[in-house]
């Protein structure tokens, strides 16, 4: 059934930030290696780095420091974070955003005596977040795919990786099985380095943010694979999706943290404002404590017409407003709301996912020759993201993948003979639907029944009988899914086919999303139990691991600093 072959030196999933960083520096460090990007989509236009809004955290203005960006990152990560991937993020952001602005051209907003304007995001106690207005992404993924375009560097666009195929031995990894979206055949990529950086991404909520081409494929087939992923059950929601009715898919998208960073106000449906009597930081606190005030305050029933509550910016000044939020103003005035002087209805959305695949610093998982970069990788942000690390999350650990994987490879690295037996049971498993019988029922109402038990067992509130149902819930979607039938005639962009494989792999990994909640029996960050309210002892930080059906509690190492420490020199 595999129609074609290719080998690769270096094989890279995804072209998002950690993608195609990953590329260059991989190109730039082994310029004789080959190079290959395999992406769901274009090159270029999917994955979120392109959606990115607010921007790039990076310490670089006089008065903050990489010591201030990392007790914010581990702070707001309510100490679970791994200390050395944090400390690795926040010094390696400081280079990549130069690389970014001097070697790749990207033009960032600057002050009037020329030095890089850095904004305000909530839930950080320093103005650190580089942008290009509100619209940052495009600039970065347009410069980088410029740069990837203009190099030896292998496409294989709209093919769409389906396993990770190990080695006969079982003990390394061979390659990658992919189904040529345009055609529907099947192709085996060898390679002998792969970066897994498919870019996570919560699709499986009622109400989310990322971009339609991520359906968790990488943390799925990572889990089917073995390895180990860890904090799954920390989710990000992010307080304010756009909330237009059930009509637009512009419900769900964000409206960038920003405008809470300026001094936006959030209202319930009687216009009252309320996150003063949540957090003393009210709207600049961090998502979690913002998204979990936002549904209690929904949950009382002030709501606005669609069901949830309003942003306003008007007493900034409306053409203020207009002028630093351009790409927001307009989103809005899209969906008939009025932003830069008016009231904007807002809900909670989901938005990232802070769980991720187990590595190393140099980005090496468990399994040799698989690498993973960006929101595939779980570690680097704990119990909660701040705003502008998860850009800079992919660049940072997409260039040192590329450098790693080039060294690697130079090393060690060797195309390696894949389990041919394992590449027909990753066939078989895609062809499901095209064996069944016809039967009753639809894959949108499969969807619809996902998106209802995330959101209301596996969310912003959770607790132990919610979740235990939720699982049972899980269970039956995929019974339903492994039971439906489709037509299989026509292969060539089949999109019911990959509708089904992309539900396939949310039910997976909302299992697993699942498990890690019901481990944890306290509350922390994204993770909030009304059953277990409370954080208990940050000295005994435990993480969740997963691997297949078994989850470990595993200690948080402070490796850098204690809880009830800081870095900070002038901390009083
Ligand atoms: C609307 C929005 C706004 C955001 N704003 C900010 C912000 O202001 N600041 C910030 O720091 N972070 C922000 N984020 C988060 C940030 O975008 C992500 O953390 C980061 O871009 C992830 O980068 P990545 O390279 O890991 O994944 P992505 O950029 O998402 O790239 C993933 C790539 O993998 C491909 N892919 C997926 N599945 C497969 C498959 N099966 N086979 C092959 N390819 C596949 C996709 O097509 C895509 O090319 C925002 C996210 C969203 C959704």
């Amino acid at each position: 059934m595999v129609t074609s072959r290719i080998d690769t030196d270096i094989l890279i999933l995804g072209s998002g930030g950690a993608g195609l960083f990953a590329a260059l520096h991989a190109h730039q460090a082994a310029p004789e290696l080959s190079i290959t990007v395999a992406v769901k989509g274009l090159l270029g236009k999917c994955g979120c780095t392109r959606m990115v809004q607010g921007g790039y955290n990076v310490a670089l203005a006089k008065g903050d420091s990489i010591e201030r960006h990392f007790m914010d990152t581990i702070e707001g990560g309510k100490w679970l974070p791994d200390q050395d991937l944090a400390w690795q993020l926040v010094t390696l952001a400081v280079e990549r955003i130069r690389e970014l602005e001097n070697e790749l051209g990207c033009f960032f907003d600057r002050n009037p005596d020329g030095s890089v304007h850095q904004k305000a995001f909530a839930g950080q106690t320093f103005d650190r977040t580089v942008h290009k207005g509100d619209l940052t992404g495009i600039e970065i993924i347009n410069r980088l795919a410029e740069q990837v375009w203009a190099r030896n560097i292998a496409r294989l666009e709209e093919h769409r990786a389906v396993e990770l195929i190990r080695t006969k031995e079982g003990n390394a990894l061979s390659g990658v099985l992919f189904v040529d979206i345009r055609t529907g055949e099947y192709v085996f990529v060898r390679a002998k380095a792969v970066l897994l950086a498919t870019g996570g991404g919560p699709t499986m909520y009622k109400y989310h943010t990322p971009s339609g081409d991520k359906s968790c494929d990488g943390l799925a087939m990572a889990w089917r694979a073995g390895l180990g992923l860890r904090d799954m059950e920390m989710v990000q929601f992010h307080p304010t999706g756009l909330l237009a009715g059930a009509h637009t898919r512009m419900t769900g998208t964000v409206l960038e943290e920003g405008l809470r960073g300026a001094g936006g106000y959030l209202l319930d449906g009687a216009r009252e404002r309320f996150m003063t009597r949540y957090d003393p930081k009210a709207e600049r606190a961090t998502r979690d404590v913002v998204s979990r005030a936002m549904l209690s305050e929904i949950r009382k029933g002030k709501t606005t017409p669609h069901g949830g509550l309003y942003i306003s910016m008007a007493h900034l000044g409306p053409e203020r407003v207009a002028k630093e939020f351009k790409g927001m103003v307009k989103r809005c005035a899209d969906c008939g709301f009025d932003l830069a002087g008016g009231l904007v209805e807002v809900v909670p959305t989901a938005h990232y996912m802070m769980g991720g695949v187990e590595f190393a610093a140099d980005c090496r998982t468990q399994l040799p020759g698989l690498f993973v970069a960006g929101e595939d990788s779980g570690g680097v942000h704990g119990a909660n993201r701040l705003g502008g690390n998860g850009v800079a999350n992919s660049t940072v650990f997409g260039a040192v993948a590329g450098d790693s994987m080039a060294a690697w490879v130079r090393r060690e690295g060797a195309l390696r003979e894949p389990d041919g037996a394992a590449i027909e049971s990753a066939v078989a498993s895609c062809e499901t639907p095209f064996k069944n019988r016809p039967a009753k029922s639809n894959l949108e109402s499969l969807r619809e029944k996902l998106f209802e038990t995330m959101w209301e067992k596996v969310g912003i509130i959770r607790d132990g009988a919610g979740l235990e149902q939720a699982r049972r819930e899980l269970g039956s979607l995929d019974d339903e899914l492994e039971r439906f039938a489709l037509d299989g005639t026509n292969r060539a962009f089949n999109l019911s086919w990959h509708d089904w494989m992309n539900l396939k792999n949310l039910v997976a990994v909302s299992r697993v999303v699942t498990a890690a909640a019901i481990a944890r029996q306290d509350s922390r960050g994204a993770h909030f139990r009304s059953d277990f309210p409370e954080t208990g002892p940050l000295e005994e930080s435990a993480y969740t691991s997963i691997r297949f059906d078994d989850v470990a509690m595993k200690p948080v190492k402070f490796t850098r600093v204690r809880p009830g420490q800081t870095l900070l020199r002038d901390a009083t």
